[in-house]
């Protein structure tokens, strides 16, 4: 069980490429975000400083903050959606800069926006996400990642996908697009129940939006895997739409990164890996969330089960090269699972 179910797993590689594809899509398109669309002649192909967040190269936005603080909070619950938890998570991010890639939280969407501050404000956790047509974001997609990975059953990475979702956008349309992306990030390939949702593989670049809908996310995701055959030329594609381009690349990097893993040519390649903000940390909290769904019961679960699968999917170290650490307790506690960062900068 767990880890996208047997099918010749567990698959460590495609989980960890989940996450990581996330992240990589989520740093390489900061640079693009609000920009139109690029010609491939001018496709940007390596991570870069500035943007409109004049972020350092590398570095990611909240899509990947949210998705962290998410992945602590299932770790810290074993596995289960504590809404109460995993508000206040966001909240850590939101006010104090936890899980993100400067020390602060220097981007945050709306709907998100709305949902802490109604948990602040004391409102049932249950209840913070928006209602209604205006909160139809891409805002849970870009951060599905550890809701599928940590998953033991098809059915469990639905349950999680929805109900994260449910914390901050509460809207029928993009619960139907939760529910699509997390079956199909399970099992890694398009699913077709779901092909009525997506664009014909045909159809021109061009028409292909790449704004903050969820719609429209979710079919540029899919457009650029299927028009695609490797994870770097899916997320450049995607990025290279411009407008949400983050948000773009982190919804392809999540499904390329499942399909072509950490492994082999077509996987993520090692520049866009090294190059990555807390990479290492990274790598390990996913490794992590396998481990978690790997369990049949919950009640198992304990921060003292050996780690398996790992001998497969270890990349170089360059931890200590790039001045970073990553501090996670063995316990999970909230504080110390937050990266730090130390005194010298990348
Ligand atoms: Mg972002």
């Amino acid at each position: 069980m767990g880890i996208f179910e047997n099918d010749g797993g567990p698959h460590y590689g495609q989980g960890a490429g989940m996450l990581l594809g996330l992240a990589v899509g989520d740093a390489l398109g900061a640079y693009l975000e609000f920009e139109d669309s690029r010609e491939p002649e001018n496709y940007l192909r390596d991570y870069q400083a500035g943007g409109p967040h004049n972020l350092p190269a590398g570095c990611w936005t909240d899509d990947t903050s949210m998705a962290l603080a998410m992945a602590d909070s299932l770790l810290m619950q074993r596995g289960k959606l504590d809404p109460k938890n995993m508000l206040a998570c966001w909240r850590d991010w939101f006010r104090n800069g936890a899980y993100s890639s400067t020390d602060t939280c220097f981007d945050i969407g709306m709907t998100c926006q709305q949902a802490i501050q109604r948990f602040e404000a004391g409102v049932d956790p249950e209840e913070c996400g928006t209602t209604g047509k205006w909160a139809s974001g891409n805002g849970a997609l870009m951060r599905m990642a550890p809701a599928v990975i940590s998953a033991y059953r098809v059915e469990e990475a639905v349950e999680l996908a929805i109900g994260q979702t449910k914390l901050t956008h509460n809207n029928p349309e993009v619960l139907m697009y939760s529910e699509a992306f997390a079956k199909e990030l399970w099992h890694g390939k398009p699913l077709p129940e779901y092909d009525h949702l997506r664009l014909p593989k045909d159809t021109p670049r061009q028409n292909v939006m790449s704004g903050g809908y969820v719609k429209e996310s979710y079919q540029c995701a899919w457009w650029c895997v299927q028009n695609t055959d490797s994870f770097e030329e899916a997320v450049v594609t995607a990025v290279n739409r411009g407008h949400d381009a983050d948000t773009s690349g982190a919804i392809t990097g999540q499904l390329a990164g499942r399909i072509y893993g950490i492994h082999g040519e077509k996987a993520i390649p090692d520049w866009m890996y090294e190059g990555l903000y807390a990479h290492e940390h990274l790598y390990d909290l996913a490794c992590r969330l396998c481990d978690l769904s790997i369990r049949d019961s919950r009640d198992g679960w304990g921060a003292d089960v050996p780690r398996i699968g790992l001998q497969d999917p270890v990349r170089p170290s360059s931890q200590q090269e790039n001045g970073w650490s990553e501090t996670i307790d063995k316990n999970h506690s909230q504080s110390e699972t937050s990266i730090k960062k130390l005194e010298s900068s990348p």
